[in-house]
């Protein structure tokens, strides 16, 4: 069984970058509004991410770490459905069997918090507030072929932090900082969210909602990016809704490396959409060049397969040219003044 998992980690657990999603994203599930990150050797020696979600009932802690013990479905029915990031119940189990790790949480109910570690499977009364901190120490310290394959420290902090920026991105209402090796290297404070008043009119929560996602671009990514791109009208074409912020031609760059596309709040990559917004810019944009954008598409879940990858990047549409037309004229009606 522990080969099992070493091998099931292999397909989700590919560098401390891989590790770092999958904590941020169970924090996130668990309704966190402040995680703190904390890296040494640019996450291979430790990475402990810490939230102030819901906490895990003590109970349930050994669970946790159990393949294909999840929280969030109860059915295979609700797999359609899904909204939350994890869903698979593999993460956790995975990152268990190639580090050493440890998990303490609370919950707002209980007296004090629990700490239970993975490998010795020994539970203790532990101090902290409401929330959840896991902690993995020496990924791959038993499995020397895949520790082999990590790069240096700085490289691996690098995609580390790369991995954190989607998430920050894409979450501008939770506030995040992150710290290597005792040293805060990125703050990203959180933005207050809209008041849930149905009484707002979308176009000024619209407009809000713009306002939030250029200050955590501005945060995140640098005022260069901001002043490069226009928001993105929120546009709906039969089921699919494409909103965001979109390069203007004259800041693209010669590398793809500022291009953000989020499905149903999860970080994606999709050749589809990639080459619907290159159609888009087609002829406003010459060489090589690489707009920056970060698009954000809503599709309803029962549209979308997410399960086709365990790292869930890569997701299957229902209806590829449904989502391929959507974006390309979202884009092409934003960049339309802009042609010669
Ligand atoms: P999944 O996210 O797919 O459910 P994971 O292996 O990532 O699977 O996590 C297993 C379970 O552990 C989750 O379903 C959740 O109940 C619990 N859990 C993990 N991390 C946290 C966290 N930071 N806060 C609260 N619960 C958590
Ligand atoms: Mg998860």
């Amino acid at each position: 069984d522990e080969l099992i998992s070493q091998i099931a980690a292999g397909e989700v657990v590919e560098r401390p970058a891989s590790v770092l999603r999958e904590l941020v994203d169970n924090a996130l599930d668990a309704g966190a509004t402040q995680i703190t990150v904390k890296l040494e050797g640019g996450g291979i020696r430790r990475i402990v991410v810490e939230d102030d979600g819901a906490g895990i009932p003590a109970a349930e802690l050994p669970l946790a770490l159990q393949r294909h013990a999840t929280s969030k479905i109860a059915s295979l029915g609700e797999l359609e459905a899904v909204a939350s990031l994890g869903f698979r119940g593999e993460a956790l189990a995975a990152i268990a069997s190639v580090s050493e790790m440890s998990l303490a949480s609370r919950t707002a109910e209980a007296p004090h918090a629990m700490r239970l570690d993975a490998r010795s499977g020994e539970l203790a009364a532990a101090a902290r507030g409401v929330g959840t901190t896991v902690e993995v120490r020496e990924l791959f310290f038993n499995t020397p072929a895949r520790r082999k394959f990590l790069k240096s420290e700085a490289t691996e902090l690098a995609h580390g932090l790369e991995a954190l920026r989607r998430h920050a991105l894409a979450r501008p209402e939770v506030g995040f900082a992150v710290w290597h090796e005792g040293r805060l290297i990125a703050q990203w404070r959180a933005l207050a969210p809209d008041a849930a008043d149905p009484a707002t009119p979308p176009a000024e929560a619209e407009a809000r909602a713009q306002a939030r996602l250029a200050q955590r671009l501005e945060a995140v990514l640098g005022a260069d990016f901001v002043r490069g791109s226009r928001p993105l009208p929120a546009r709906r074409q039969g089921a699919v809704e494409v909103a965001g912020r979109i390069g203007l031609p004259d800041h693209a760059r010669s590398r793809a490396d500022q291009q953000y596309l989020y499905l149903n709040g999860r970080y994606i990559r999709d050749k589809l959409i990639a080459h619907a917004v290159r159609s888009a810019y087609e002829d406003v944009l010459h060489g090589q060049r690489q707009p920056i954008y970060l698009l954000w598409l809503s599709v309803p879940p029962e549209r979308v397969d997410v399960n086709v990858h365990p790292a869930k990047v890569e997701v299957r549409f229902r209806d590829g040219r449904e989502v391929h037309q959507a974006v390309f004229h979202a884009l092409d009606a934003a960049l339309a003044e802009r042609r010669p």
